[in-house]
C-alpha cells in the first residue's frame, strides 16, 4: 500500500529519471563548453590577520564546489601575497596553491603584484612578471611538471601602446607564456565588495541581495557572450569564464556552474577550449580598456559587432562597491 511519502519518492524518481535525458535549454547537453579560470589567487583577501583564515576556508569551498561540477580550473596567482605575507604565513600561504595542484587543477601567474600595464613601462612590467612565477615553478617542478603557460594580465589590461603591448608579448613568450583570453566577465569583483561588507556585518539579508543580484547578471553576461560569439564567428564558441578567488564565488559558485550545466555547458580546460580555432585570431586591438576577446577578435576580423549592448551591472551594486 502506498503511502504519501512512497507516492512523493515514486514522483520525484520519475521526474529526475526524465530529466536526466532531456536536453537543457539552449541546446542538447554538453554541447557548449566553457573553462573556467580564477583570478587574484590565491584569494582576494585583502592580506591583514583574517587573511589566512579566510582564504583557507573559501579554497576548501572552491575546491569542493569545482569537485562536484566536475570543473577543471586554472587559478592564476598573484605571488605578491605570499611573497609579501610575514614570515610566520608563508608556508600556509604557500600550501593554498599545493592545494589547487592536488584537487588536479591549473595554476599561471597573474603578475607578481597586479600591477596595471596602463601605468608601468613594459620593462618593468616583464619584471613583475619574471618575480611573479617563483613559487609556482617551484611548486609545479617538486611535482616533475613543467612550467606553467598560462598568464593573464591584471585588469585584462594587455598594453596601452601597441610597442608596449608588443614588448609585453614578447617578455611573456620568452618565458614561456601565451596570454589567457576570456570572453565572459561577470563583475564578480564588483559585486564582492558589497558582499564581503555585508558578511562583516552579520548583514544577511543584504549578503542574499548581492548575491541574487550576482546570479542573474552572471546569467545576463553568458547569454551576452552566447550572443556576441554567434555574431562575431557565426557560431557559438567554446567560452573562457573570468571569475576571481574570492568569498562572493566561495559561497555561490555552485549557483553559477549549476545556472552553466542547466544552459547545456559542460567544463572543460582551458587548452580544450583554446584548441578551437576561435582562439587561433589575434588580438590586435590596443587600448586603456580590458574588454572580453569577443570584442578584440571582432576588431582584428574588421567586423562591426556592435558591443553597446553588453549588460551593466546593477546601479545600485556599483554605488554599494564605493
Ligand atoms: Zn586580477
Amino acid at each position: 500500500m502506498f503511502t504519501v511519502r512512497t507516492w512523493t519518492q515514486v514522483i520525484l524518481s520519475v521526474a529526475l529519471a526524465c530529466g536526466a535525458g532531456m536536453p537543457a535549454a539552449g541546446g542538447a547537453q554538453g554541447a557548449r563548453t566553457v573553462a573556467v579560470t580564477l583570478d587574484d589567487g590565491p584569494f582576494v583577501g585583502g592580506g591583514g590577520a583574517t587573511y589566512l583564515t579566510s582564504a583557507e576556508t573559501a579554497t576548501t569551498r572552491l575546491l569542493d564546489t569545482l569537485r562536484e561540477h566536475r570543473v577543471p580550473a586554472v587559478l592564476l596567482v598573484n605571488e605578491g601575497q605570499i611573497g609579501g605575507a610575514p614570515a610566520a604565513e608563508v608556508a600556509a600561504r604557500t600550501a593554498l596553491l599545493t592545494r589547487w595542484l592536488d584537487a588536479g587543477h591549473t595554476i599561471g601567474n597573474h603578475t607578481y603584484s597586479h600591477p596595471d600595464a596602463n601605468t608601468l613601462t613594459a620593462d618593468a612590467y616583464a619584471e613583475d612578471i619574471a618575480k611573479g612565477d617563483l613559487v609556482t615553478r617551484r611548486l609545479l617542478a617538486a611535482r616533475g611538471a613543467p612550467p606553467s603557460r598560462y598568464f593573464r594580465h591584471p585588469f585584462t589590461h594587455t598594453g596601452d601602446t601597441a610597442d608596449k603591448k608588443a614588448a609585453i608579448e614578447a617578455a611573456l613568450a620568452a618565458r614561456g607564456y601565451f596570454v589567457t583570453p576570456h570572453t565572459i566577465e561577470n563583475a564578480d569583483w564588483l559585486f564582492n565588495v558589497p558582499y564581503r561588507r555585508a558578511l562583516e556585518t552579520s548583514d544577511e539579508a543584504q549578503a542574499e541581495r548581492v548575491a541574487n543580484a550576482y546570479i542573474a547578471y552572471t546569467r545576463r553576461v553568458v547569454t551576452f557572450a552566447e550572443e556576441a560569439s554567434t555574431r562575431v564567428f557565426g557560431r557559438e564558441i567554446p567560452q573562457v569564464l573570468l571569475m576571481h578567488a574570492n568569498v562572493l564565488n566561495a559561497n555561490t559558485m555552485t549557483r553559477v556552474l549549476a545556472d552553466m550545466s542547466a544552459r547545456g555547458y559542460r567544463f572543460v580546460t582551458l587548452d580544450e577550449a583554446m584548441r578551437d580555432q576561435a582562439y587561433r585570431t589575434p588580438d590586435t586591438w590596443v587600448g586603456k580598456g580590458g574588454p572580453t576577446w569577443l570584442f578584440r577578435w571582432s576588431r582584428s576580423l574588421g567586423k562591426d559587432v556592435s558591443f553597446a549592448d553588453e549588460p551593466e551591472p546593477p546601479t545600485w551594486v556599483a554605488d554599494a562597491s564605493k
